[in-house]
């Protein structure tokens, strides 16, 4: 069932999601070589405690962080880990709040320090793009499949592999709610996009040569390219109104 969300509740979602994207702003800003991922997990928790918000994802199905903290191969959910961060490694991060019963949840791809090699910017151009791509086809009338096509699309022009299983989904009172927001046109529904609708659109690719090749590693959570490909993932909460997107999860 997709829940349509009032003005308010978009009000309220914007709140939310304004705080997510702040919060992953301080964390890009404060890794340095040598951090590791719970030293970024500690950086989300202290600032959720400052504002007054519940980190989302701890304990969420039973996940350990509150922070999703996913280097190089590491494509999505990664659990933070003890081991250093190395100047040049993609770090991806993905948060989520509960603002009065509200969630908000995105996240960025960044590499640390100065030097990116040039696969490496096209990776985090291609994937950020395709973001996008996606973005700009929430209007109502326009279907989920739409999306996906953009996403699928952008990507394959910025010759990345794109990950199908994994995608965005609506996002609410609900950390996760209908529809499921697929970054592939094979996998994606043919739901009809409605104004109230809100949804966290996320695609994540690699620059492996194959398609939706991956594999979970034994913490039974953080999601690694099969051909040890760096990976990148953007994500962005988005409202649906009779005037277009609204980017929900964006710093002015
Ligand atoms: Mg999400």
């Amino acid at each position: 069932m997709i829940d349509l969300k009032s003005k308010e509740d978009i009000e309220k979602l914007k709140v939310a999601n304004r705080i997510v994207a702040e919060i992953l702003q301080i964390i890009k800003e404060e890794t340095k070589p040598g951090m590791t991922g719970i030293d970024l997990d500690e950086i989300a928790r202290r600032e959720a405690e400052k504002r007054g918000v519940k980190p989302a994802f701890l304990g969420l199905y039973g996940f350990p962080a509150a922070l999703c903290v996913s280097i190089n191969e590491e494509i999505v959910h990664g659990v933070p880990k003890d081991k250093p961060i190395k100047e040049g490694d993609i770090v991806s991060i993905d948060f989520g709040v509960v603002y009065e019963g509200w969630y908000g949840d995105a996240a960025i791809s960044y590499v640390v320090g100065n030097k990116i090699s040039d696969r490496k910017k096209r990776l985090l151009e291609g994937v950020e793009k395709a973001l996008y791509a996606g973005i700009d086809k929430c209007y109502p009338g326009n279907t989920v499949r739409d999306i996906a096509a953009a996403i699928e699309g952008t990507l394959k022009e910025y010759r990345l592999a794109p990950i199908c299983d994994y995608g965005g989904h609506g996002i609410g009172r609900k950390p996760h709610e209908d529809p499921h927001v697929s970054n592939c046109v094979a996998n994606a529904e043919n739901v009809k996009l409605k104004a109230g609708m809100v949804l966290a659109i996320e695609p994540m690719a690699t620059l492996g040569k194959r398609a939706n090749y991956y594999r979970k590693l034994k913490d039974g959570w953080t999601v690694v390219s099969k051909e040890k490909a760096i990976a990148a993932h953007f994500e962005h909460s988005v409202a649906i109104t009779e005037d277009g997107p609204i980017i929900l999860s964006k710093l002015d």
